[in-house]
C-alpha cells in the first residue's frame, strides 16, 4: 500500500533504520543530551526566541491541544478560536469540556479566512486567539500574518496548532509572534505517532502557566519544564520516537529546512499541475497548505474512487467525513515522497475515474 495519507506519512529509510534498532534505557545522561541536543534543533527550525519552554508530551495530538488549553488559560480568561473544520472545532470542545469561555470565528464551507472575517471580534479583549495554522479537514491554509496583526492589535497571545503544516509551509514563531506552537510526531515530521510537542512563549509561561493549577497530574506543563532542565520528563516518553525526531531533525537541518519545505510544495505544485486538466475533479479556492490537496469530486463520487484506488492500485488516500463526505478526498504531499508517485497516482486516478464511468 502506497500512503498519500496525512499522518501516519510515509517515513523515509533513515527513520525506519532508526526504528529498528532496540529502546534503551532512558534515565541516562546519554538520553538527556540526546534531548537537549533535539530541543536546540527543534527550536531553530520553529526560530523559537530565547526563553522559550518546550514540552515533550507522549500522547497524540489532542491531548496536547487539550494540555495547552488546561495549563494556559482558567474561568479569568476568555479565548477566541477560529473554527474552520474539524481539528479547530475540537479547541471548541475542549474550552466548552473546561469551562473556559470561548467565542467562535466559524467559517461557511469554502469560505477563506480574510481580515474582515475577524472585525466583527475586534470589540472584546481575548486572552488569547486559538487557530489551526493548516485546517487538515479542508486544506485550507491561514494567513498567520494577519492573525498575529489581529493579535498583536488587540493585546491577545497567539496560539498555534501547526501540527499539519510544520515541515511543510514556512513556519516562524519569532516573526510571528506566536505564543504557543503544537507539534506531533506523525504527520510533517514523518515519524511513527506516539509524542507531542508544545513551545511556549516566556510571557505565556511566566503570566499564565505558573499561576494555573491544571486539572492533571500527567500533563501538567510546570512539572515538564522543571524536568527539561536536565533533558528529561516526568514519566517514560516514546522513547523510540525521541530518537527518530533526533535523527530526523539532524537530517533537516543537515540541508536546511527551508529545502524541506521547499521539496514539499514542490510535490504539491506537481501534482496539482497534473490534475489541472480532469474535468470532474477542482481544487478548493482557498489558500492550500503544501501539505495535502484536497480534491472536489462534482460526480459525488469521492467515496468511490477512494474504495478503487485502495482496492484495485494499493494506493491509500484520505477521505472526509460529515459533511464532505463523498465530495472530498485529500491527497498527502507530507513523508517521503517523490514526483515519480505523483505520476503513478495521476494515471491511477484517470484510470479510476473511467472506470467507475463505464461501471
Ligand atoms: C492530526 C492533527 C491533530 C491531532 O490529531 P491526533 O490524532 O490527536 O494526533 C490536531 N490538529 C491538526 C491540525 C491535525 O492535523
Amino acid at each position: 500500500m502506497k500512503n498519500f495519507a496525512l499522518g501516519p506519512v510515509e517515513m523515509f529509510p533513515y527513520t525506519l533504520e532508526v526504528a529498528s534498532q532496540q529502546v534503551p534505557y532512558f534515565r541516562t545522561p546519554e538520553f538527556s543530551s540526546l534531548m537537549l541536543e533535539t530541543d536546540a534543533m527543534f527550536k531553530e527550525c520553529l526560530q523559537a526566541p530565547s526563553g522559550t519552554q518546550s514540552i515533550y508530551l507522549t500522547a497524540s495530538g489532542t491531548a496536547a491541544m487539550e494540555a495547552v488549553v488546561f495549563n494556559c488559560f482558567n474561568e479569568k480568561d476568555t479565548v477566541l478560536i477560529i473554527d474552520g473544520g474539524l481539528f479547530a472545532h475540537r479547541f471548541v470542545e475542549i474550552c466548552a469540556k473546561h469551562g473556559i469561555e470561548h467565542d467562535v470565528v466559524k467559517l461557511n464551507y469554502g469560505e477563506q479566512l480574510r481580515e474582515n472575517v475577524l472585525t466583527p471580534f475586534s470589540d472584546k479583549n481575548y486572552t488569547a486567539v486559538i487557530t489551526n495554522a493548516h485546517e487538515t479537514s479542508t486544506g485550507q491554509l491561514y494567513d498567520l500574518e494577519m492573525i498575529s496583526r489581529f493579535c498583536k492589535n488587540h493585546d491577545s497571545l497567539l496560539i498555534v496548532d501547526a501540527i499539519s503544516s510544520f515541515m511543510a509551509d514556512e513556519y516562524n514563531m519569532h516573526e510571528l509572534c506566536i505564543d504557543a506552537t503544537i507539534l506531533s510526531s506523525q504527520k510533517g515530521l514523518a515519524l511513527g505517532p506516539g509524542m507531542s510537542f508544545v513551545f511556549l512563549s516566556e510571557r505565556l509561561y511566566t503570566n499564565h502557566v505558573l499561576n494555573i493549577d491544571p486539572p492533571s497530574l500527567y500533563f501538567d506543563f510546570k512539572e515538564y519544564v522543571k524536568n527539561f532542565e536536565r533533558g528529561q520528563t516526568p514519566f517514560t516518553p516514546a522513547v523510540r520516537v525521541a530518537y527518530e525526531l533526533h535523527d530526523m531533525l539532524s537530517h533537516v537541518l543537515n540541508q536546511g529546512i527551508n529545502i524541506r519545505v521547499a521539496n514539499t510544495e514542490a510535490l504539491a505544485k506537481d501534482f496539482r499541475a497534473r490534475i489541472a486538466g480532469i474535468d470532474t475533479i477542482s481544487i478548493p479556492e482557498y489558500p492550500l497548505s503544501n501539505a495535502s490537496t484536497p480534491l472536489l469530486f462534482s460526480d459525488g463520487n469521492g467515496d468511490d474512487i477512494y474504495q478503487i484506488l485502495r482496492n484495485d492500485y494499493g494506493i491509500g488516500l484520505t477521505p472526509c467525513g460529515g459533511d464532505l463526505f463523498g465530495k472530498m478526498i485529500r491527497v498527502g504531499h507530507i513523508g517521503n515522497h517523490t514526483v515519480e508517485e505523483n505520476e503513478l497516482l495521476d494515471k491511477s486516478l484517470r484510470e479510476a475515474l473511467a472506470k467507475w464511468k463505464s461501471a
